[in-house]
């Protein structure tokens, strides 16, 4: 019974959206990025061309790694997931599914304030740690609310909490699978 329900939970998982952490997020590395062009130009224009070549190649290496980390990290909102995937090749992903999220909360520290970014953290019921972050992602509130949003619609379209346990349950199921409480054709 629990089997073919979570098969029919994951046919109706669609991807509503997929996030990298924001370009602003590597702001310091963009900064070094500058100083050493800056550097290049510097320099060309007294003669040491060799030297200015290795700096152009030091840019485009701080550039590249730029590109590259912000790859690494893939966020994910489904209609019934948070997905944290970390790595393009060997791949680490953590889940925590709508209806077992407790807390979706955003931090942002000073500098990410100034770029308008932050990370949003969803903390799952269970357990007390946090176990999916979106690292450094534009506009965290607006992502925060939607989350919120499509948690509250999926609690409220096919789901109702057990009396007795508290946890959310299908609405069509006559015995929370939690704690056997029986709903007697409610
Ligand atoms: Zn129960």
């Amino acid at each position: 019974m629990t089997n073919f329900l979570e098969k029919d939970n994951e046919k109706n998982d669609k991807i509503i959206e997929v996030f990298h952490p924001s370009w602003f997020n590597y702001f310091g590395l963009f900064f070094l990025c500058g100083i050493s062009i800056a550097i290049t130009v510097i320099l060309f224009l007294f003669n040491f061309q060799v030297w200015s070549y290795f700096f152009i190649f030091v840019t485009v290496l701080i550039f590249l790694s730029v590109v590259f980390s912000r790859l690494t990290y893939t966020y994910t909102v489904t209609s019934n997931s948070v997905r944290c995937r970390i790595g393009i090749i060997a791949r680490e992903e953590s889940e925590i599914r709508m209806n077992d999220i407790r807390e979706v909360g955003v931090r942002q520290g000073a500098g990410q304030r100034i770029f308008g970014i932050g990370d949003v953290y969803f903390a799952s019921a269970g357990t007390n740690g946090v176990e999916v972050i979106f690292e450094g992602v534009r506009a965290p509130t607006t992502i925060r609310d939607e989350v919120n949003e499509l948690r509250d619609s999926i609690e409220t379209s096919d789901k109702k909490r057990c009396p007795q346990c508290g946890e959310f349950i299908w609405i069509k199921a006559k015995v929370c699978p939690h704690c056997y409480y029986a709903f007697n054709g409610k």
